[in-house]
């Protein structure tokens, strides 16, 4: 059994064609990832479908519904709109890689890639962004949350490439932050980089949270046990200082070299209480806590 929804009208696309005829094939477009797969780990990659030069992925369109970001978009042509629109996604894609990177580099290929440290998941996540798949014989829209499986297992079909993502812009009064956290400021992959999406009710109270972390699973995930705790609750430093925990239930991080797990378990903690204090307002009682050992 699949809740796959049935494919729409089938498109005409040379693409989908050609990877419908070599559905093993390895598509690159930015090669920033596939590149290293070559140089680093000595893979052979044949064949390989290069969309690099495919103008039909390389459109970035705003309407109500919010932007709508081909997969072959670099990180420098979002840039502009991104951060006219979304500001913190514009000061979270400063921090991919560095210029040359961020020049060829796609979101698509971002998302494709399935890594849980990838930078734009967690943020696309935590605004509701959606993705559209594509392939010979048509195209289907999931939320992106949904296309990490599982570590190194995406919900993609053979024959199926990323083709769109839809990303909502958040509402005026909502509150949107990222943190990415690493060791440099420049040229670092995260330690973990985690989404906040709030609004507020008339009353002070959580209306609707997304909270969306990288580097804590196996996948980009949501912290669905601290969001069900703060909805409908007053956005105060008493309903924050006792929810924070809670992300030891969603989220069992690993320790690597760029972090222990016991620092990214932390941080994450933290990081809720970072965006309670940028967001809680002047209105708020101002908080004194200690900081715990890391
Ligand atoms: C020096 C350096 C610094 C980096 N810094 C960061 C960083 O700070 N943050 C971060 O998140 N990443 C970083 N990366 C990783 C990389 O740049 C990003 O993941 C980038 O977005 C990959 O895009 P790409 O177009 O180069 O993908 P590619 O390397 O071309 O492809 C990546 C994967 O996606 C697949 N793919 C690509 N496009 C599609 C598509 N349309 N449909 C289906 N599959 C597709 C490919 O087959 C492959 O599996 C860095 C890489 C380097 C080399």
């Amino acid at each position: 059994m699949t809740n796959r929804p049935a494919p729409s009208s089938p498109p005409r696309s040379r693409f989908a064609a050609i990877l419908s005829e070599n559905p093993d094939a390895t598509i690159v477009a930015g090669a920033t990832d596939v590149g290293l797969w070559v140089t680093k780990q000595m893979r052979r990659i044949n064949p390989v479908i290069f969309i690099g030069h495919l103008t039909d992925l390389q459109s970035i369109t705003e309407d109500e519904t919010g932007i709508t970001i081909g997969a072959g978009v670099s990180y420098t042509n979002a840039f502009d709109l991104l951060s006219d629109e979304i500001p913190a996604l514009g000061r979270l894609i400063e921090r991919i890689g560095g210029q040359q990177v961020r020049n060829v580099g796609t979101i698509g290929g971002n998302i494709a890639n399935g890594s849980p440290i990838g930078d734009t998941p967690p943020a696309l996540i935590a605004l509701g962004a959606e993705l559209t798949l594509r392939s010979h014989s048509g195209r289907r829209t999931l939320p992106l949350e949904t296309f990490f499986i599982a570590y190194g297992k995406q919900d993609r079909l053979p024959g199926e490439f990323v083709e769109k993502i839809l990303v909502p812009r958040p509402a005026e009064d909502a509150f949107y932050a990222v943190y990415k956290i690493s060791k440099r400021r420049d040229e670092d992959i995260s330690a973990l980089c985690g989404a906040f999406h709030l609004t507020l009710d008339e009353e002070g109270k959580v209306e609707t949270i997304r909270i969306a972390f990288g580097g804590m699973a196996g996948t980009p995930k949501r912290a669905t046990h601290v969001e069900d705790a703060l909805l409908g609750q007053p956005w105060s430093w008493g309903v924050i200082s006792a929810v924070r925990d809670l992300f030891d239930a969603d989220y069992q991080p690993l320790t690597d070299w760029r972090a222990t797990a016991e620092y990214r378990s932390l941080t994450a903690k933290n990081l809720l209480t970072r965006f309670f204090l940028e967001t809680a307002g002047a209105g708020q009682e101002l908080v004194r806590f200690e900081m715990e050992e890391a």
